[in-house]
Order: C-alpha cells, then sequence, then structure tokens
C-alpha cells in the first residue's frame, strides 16, 4: 500500500471556518472570552440525525465556531493553517469556500474581506505550495438578491490561480431557499467565467438535484451523493460532465448514510461520476483530506490504481490552469509507479 499523503491530488469541498483545526479554535476562544460548546471540544466527530432538528444543531455549533474569527489576522491564520494542513495531505490544489458575509462588520464590508481571503490565499500558496483559490458561496438562508451582490463581487475577482476566486458557490441546507431565485446570482457568475459550484443531493435526493442542475447549471455538485439514487439522473450528471465533490465523514456526520459503507463510493464511480473527495468542515467531522480517501480504501475496497484514479478525478474537476493540472497528473502517475511500500 503506498502512502495516501504523498498521493498529489485537489481539495475542492472546503469551508473556510470548518477547515480550522481544533487547537486554534481553543485558541481563539480564550483570546475572546468565548466559552466553546462541548461539542466542539470532545474531538469526537459530530453524529446527527439527518432532520431539520439536526441541522439546527450543525447550525449552532458552526456559528458558536465562527462566532470566534474576529479580525483579519484570524482570517489569515485560518487559510494559511488550511493550506498548510493541506500541502502535507498531498493537495496541490485547494478551492476553498468562504461566505464572507459573516466577517464584513469586522473589516468594514464584504468587499474587503474577500479581499483579505484573497491575499491570504496568495500568501499562503507560496509559502506552502499548495494552490489556495477561492469560492465566494452564498447563502440560501439569505435573500437572493444578497447572493447577486456576492456574486458580482466574485466576479471582480475571477481568475483561475492562487489567490483568485475560481467559483461561486451556495450553502446552508438544502430544504430551505427557493433555488429558483438564486439562478440569476448563478447567471452573473458564469458569465464572469466563474465555475457553478453549488451544494445539492446530500440532504435531498434527485429531484432537488434536478432543481439545482436546472436552475444553477453547475460545474461540480457539493456533494451530490444522492444523484444516484436516480440512475437517469447520475447518467445525466455524466453526460453533462458534472463532478461530484463526495464528502464521506460528511454524510455519516449530517446522518445521510448510518455509516461509512453506505457511502456509494463505488456505485458513483462505477457509473462514470467525476468524483473530487473532500472533507467538507473537519473541524467538526473529525476527519481531514486524506482521511477520505483512506475511507475508500479500506471501507470501500479501492486499491491503489482506483485511489489514483480518484485523485486524477479530483484534478480534473477542479478549475486549475492546464500547467497545475498536468504537473498533479504527472506526479499522480508518479505515486503509482513507485513500488508500494
Ligand atoms: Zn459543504
Amino acid at each position: 500500500m503506498r502512502d495516501l499523503t504523498t498521493l498529489p491530488k485537489a481539495h475542492l469541498h472546503l469551508h473556510f471556518t470548518g477547515s480550522m483545526r481544533s487547537a486554534t479554535l481553543v485558541d481563539l476562544a480564550q483570546r475572546y472570552g468565548i466559552r466553546l460548546p462541548a461539542a466542539l471540544l470532545d474531538g469526537d466527530p459530530l453524529r446527527l440525525p439527518p432532520t431539520s432538528r439536526g441541522w439546527f444543531r450543525f447550525q449552532r455549533l458552526y456559528d458558536a465556531a465562527r462566532a470566534c474569527v474576529r479580525s483579519g489576522d484570524d482570517m489569515r491564520r485560518i487559510v494559511d493553517e488550511a493550506a498548510a494542513d493541506d500541502a502535507a495531505e498531498g493537495s496541490g490544489r485547494l478551492e476553498i469556500q468562504v461566505d464572507p458575509t459573516s466577517y464584513a462588520p469586522f473589516l468594514g464590508g464584504i468587499t474587503p474581506a474577500v479581499e483579505l481571503v484573497l491575499d491570504a490565499a496568495r500568501e499562503s500558496s507560496a509559502r506552502h505550495g499548495t494552490e489556495v483559490a477561492v469560492i465566494v458561496a452564498a447563502s440560501r438562508l439569505r435573500h437572493p438578491l444578497d447572493a447577486r451582490t456576492l456574486a458580482r463581487l466574485a466576479a471582480r475577482y475571477a481568475g483561475s490561480g492562487p489567490g483568485e476566486v475560481v467559483g461561486f458557490g451556495l450553502s446552508n441546507d438544502e430544504r430551505r431557499g427557493d433555488t429558483d431565485a438564486f439562478a440569476h446570482a448563478f447567471r452573473i457568475a458564469r458569465d464572469a467565467g466563474l465555475a457553478s459550484v453549488p451544494h445539492g443531493g446530500e440532504l435531498l435526493g434527485p429531484s432537488h438535484v434536478t432543481e439545482v442542475v436546472t436552475a444553477l447549471e453547475p460545474d461540480r455538485l457539493g456533494h451530490g451523493v444522492r444523484s444516484g439514487e436516480d440512475p437517469a439522473l447520475l447518467d445525466d450528471l455524466v453526460s453533462r460532465g458534472v463532478a461530484l465533490e463526495v464528502c464521506p465523514a460528511s454524510n455519516v456526520s449530517l446522518g445521510v448514510y448510518q455509516d461509512a459503507a453506505d457511502v456509494p463510493l463505488r456505485a458513483l464511480v462505477d457509473a462514470g461520476a467525476t468524483l473530487a473527495l473532500g472533507a467538507d468542515d473537519p473541524l467538526l467531522f473529525g476527519s481531514r483530506l486524506v482521511a477520505q480517501y483512506e475511507t475508500a480504501r479500506h471501507v470501500h475496497g479501492f486499491d491503489d490504481a482506483a485511489l489514483a484514479d480518484l485523485a486524477r478525478s479530483s484534478v480534473r474537476a477542479s478549475t486549475a490552469p492546464a500547467a497545475t493540472r498536468e504537473r498533479l497528473l504527472a506526479g499522480i502517475d508518479r505515486w503509482l509507479a513507485t513500488p508500494a511500500g
């Protein structure tokens, strides 16, 4: 078995606050005199029911973590540590997702908040060697006009390299908000050349995925695992080239599947889907990127050739420039050509 931390890969589903190291959260909470909920301190992955109540609890914990981020320096630290942790796990390309609205109050607006994250992404890329690009994400809980404002802002920094905005997302509870109402924002983003990367197909099944695909024309779906419940839909996603950002630990923590073995990794791959494994919110779900590949290996029986294919798939699903993709793909070939230890 080859070392999965040296397998080059791209990490396409990681949220800014959720990427935080537990130790950093504790440090920030102490600095600001904030008492953290026990569930954020016990080191155990969350286990929630797949209901609105379960999501509410997840959101409360997420908000508690976010409340500990109170300055530009805190934000720079989070980006830098995410880049360092990704670099240590073989990720050559991180596309980190952030909703700048939450951080606007202490930075003087959403524009400086985005600019700070982009600047931190640029610096961290140079420092750690993992390219960090940014996905600006709107929230289903906010007004669709806010999403348009964010899309216009994201469009101003559109690019493909480190420290540039590469995509536009839509996050929070899939059961909330009217998907169609966000179509305009996604059109603005797509017109600017940004990838459309909304969440969909984790908490809700095929009919919701169809809604998201129709309204938001995704290049990738955040999660999308439940697309497999409708083989015709999955075929359609495969033929449209819509990649799935699959996050096994997240699925289990949020109760979408009882057990890691129930995540339909094998079925999605067999159907020809382009997968990119991601950690989503390591702070809450208790595992980072390599752990998702370990799940594929140990729980789903992927051998090294199949794991290399997953890594290739993540690189192809990324928005990285051709030179980066070629470099990472060549690295994957080299990894597989090295005799297994
Ligand atoms: Zn997510």
